[in-house]
């Protein structure tokens, strides 16, 4: 392996998703000895690059939302962002196409945005400007909580009750919505990112409608390159600060060693301090610290096609949403019923729209992303789906934008909930990892720090404060500092 076990300060991450590797940078840059051992042989965990005939695709997040917290990481590590991304900002964040023929775009100028709502529903430009008030104090308190670990002792400290009357989490996210618009077509356009963490808007907490208010108010961008230059600079910098990157490297189990923590990786035992788990909670618990867990609620999956074009199809936008004729079907189909949706809501990226570089010139990439249950109450195959999907898919673009997208398809790859199990260790296929209800987030969500193995920590998705790139690279912040605190 090529590693000095021994030593003070020695320190092993699981994984090297954007979790892992932020972590690691950051222990890096404190002095810590880090290796970092991951399964596959590239860096990036979900944030995967898959590249075919000269199209890049982007096969995981496409959105960089809440810029601050991707700034937070560059400077922690004495880098400027500037030096690794060239993050272009959207015009149009995204559209949203309605079953029965009409569109809404969210625009980086709101006013834009406001007269196409009125269009939709009359007088909802002032339910706009309330809901984005709320919304801004919601962010406002939620904002530096994600910064921090919770346990249930933390519910004691006074300082916290007002944030908590503040975000009132005992609501939904959908009723916010209800709240300042009347129709289900406006309600639906400004929670349907309770899809973002594989949740329905009706069991998503009322806080979480901050990533609304991110996506309308702050910059939606985009990585010059793909989102894939995302990892590549965080393993840039985890590199520069030290850390020692291990690839094809499957840890098989981690347990205690005489004081110390042994991690089987090949079936070698390594001895560290502390280990940082970035692979998924459920997974790790399981398979690495062979534990009994509860019944956790999981993430619904997804379904995704990567399609590389012959030509380019300017009629769509970056990022575009196409809503179900039945959204409520469609949200009981994989959260209730468990199964593959009949008229899936569904998620078209088209990164060339802003970033030529990703196909050859003149073509298109079009990535298509399509919500379905996860496995956790039966397994069900998907392949069984597929034609019915692609059709319904291919159908719903051609209406709305006159491109037969199935005639023009010279690359086609796909990604299924089967997938997500096999490579990146997720339990029922959950794409997003452990859901994000009321029980399991904040203080419900598993804590940063193991509380019965001492050394070992968790930086990713399934834990606190959660999933998303933002998100999960504050977790990495939250367990830099609980280690350096501890050393
Ligand atoms: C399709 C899709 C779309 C998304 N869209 C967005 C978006 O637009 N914007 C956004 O902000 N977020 C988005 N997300 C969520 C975001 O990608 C994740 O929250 C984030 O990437 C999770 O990072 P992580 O480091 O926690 O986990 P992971 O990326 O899962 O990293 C964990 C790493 O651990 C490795 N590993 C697992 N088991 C082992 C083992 N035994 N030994 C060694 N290594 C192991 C895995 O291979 C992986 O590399 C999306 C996710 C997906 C899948």
């Amino acid at each position: 392996m090529g590693i000095i076990a021994g030593g003070k300060d020695q320190i092993a991450v699981v994984g090297a998703g954007v979790g892992g590797l932020a972590v690691a940078a950051r222990l890096g840059k404190k002095g810590f000895n880090v290796s970092v051992f991951e399964k596959l042989s590239r860096p990036g965990g979900r944030c995967h690059l898959l590249e075919d005939s000269g199209f890049k695709f982007d096969m995981g997040p496409s959105f960089v939302l809440m810029p601050p917290f991707f700034k937070e990481f560059f400077d922690s590590c004495g880098e400027k962002i500037e030096d690794h991304l060239t993050l272009r900002e959207l015009d149009v964040h995204y559209k949203i196409y309605y079953a029965d023929g009409t569109s809404l775009s969210i625009h980086n100028d709101c006013r834009k945005t406001k007269d196409e709502l009125e269009n939709i529903e009359p007088g909802s430009a002032l339910g706009f400007d309330k809901f984005i008030e709320h919304t801004e104090g919601v962010y406002r308190a939620v904002e530096p909580l994600l910064y921090k670990s919770f346990t249930f002792p933390s519910l004691l400290d006074h300082k916290l009750w007002p944030v908590v009357f503040k975000i009132d989490p005992f609501r939904s996210y959908w009723s916010v919505a209800k709240k300042y618009f009347k129709t289900e077509k406006l309600c639906y356009a400004f929670t349907f990112e309770a899809m973002f963490m594989g949740v329905s808007p009706y069991q998503a907490p009322s806080f979480y409608s901050i990533i609304t208010y991110a996506d309308h108010i702050q910059k939606v961008l985009h990585p010059m390159g793909g989102m894939y230059q995302i990892p590549l600079a965080l393993e840039r910098i985890a590199g520069k600060n030290g850390a020692k990157i291990f690839y094809n490297s499957p840890v098989e189990g981690i347990r205690k060693n005489k004081g110390r923590l042994a991690l089987t990786v090949k079936g070698e035992d390594l001895d560290f301090d502390n280990i940082v788990v970035n692979a998924d909670y459920p997974f790790s618990q399981t398979d690495l610290l062979r534990r009994k867990i509860k019944k956790y609620k999981y993430s619904c999956s997804v379904y995704l096609l990567y399609l590389g074009l012959k030509t380019k199809i300017p009629s769509l936008e970056h990022h575009n949403l196409f809503f179900s004729g039945d959204l409520d079907k469609n949200l009981n189909q994989i959260f209730k019923e468990n199964t593959v949706p009949e008229d899936p809501s569904f998620y078209v990226h088209v990164p060339t729209k802003t970033d030529p570089s990703l196909a050859p010139e003149g073509k298109d990439i079009v990535y298509i992303l399509v919500p379905v249950a996860n496995f956790q109450e039966g397994e069900y195959d998907m392949a069984c789906h597929e034609a019915k999907i692609r059709k319904i898919v291919f159908d719903k673009i051609n209406e709305a934008t006159g491109v037969n997208l199935e005639e023009l398809i010279e690359v086609e790859r796909k990604f299924t909930p089967e997938d997500f199990i096999s490579r990146y260790n997720l339990k029922y296929g959950a794409t997003f990892g452990l859901a994000h209800n009321l029980m399991q987030s904040a203080l419900f969500r598993p804590a940063n720090k193991d509380p019965q193995l001492n050394g070992v920590y968790y930086s990713g998705a399934s834990t606190q404060p959660g999933g998303g790139l933002p998100v999960v690279l504050a977790s990495s912040r939250i367990v830099a500092d609980m280690i350096a605190r501890q050393a």
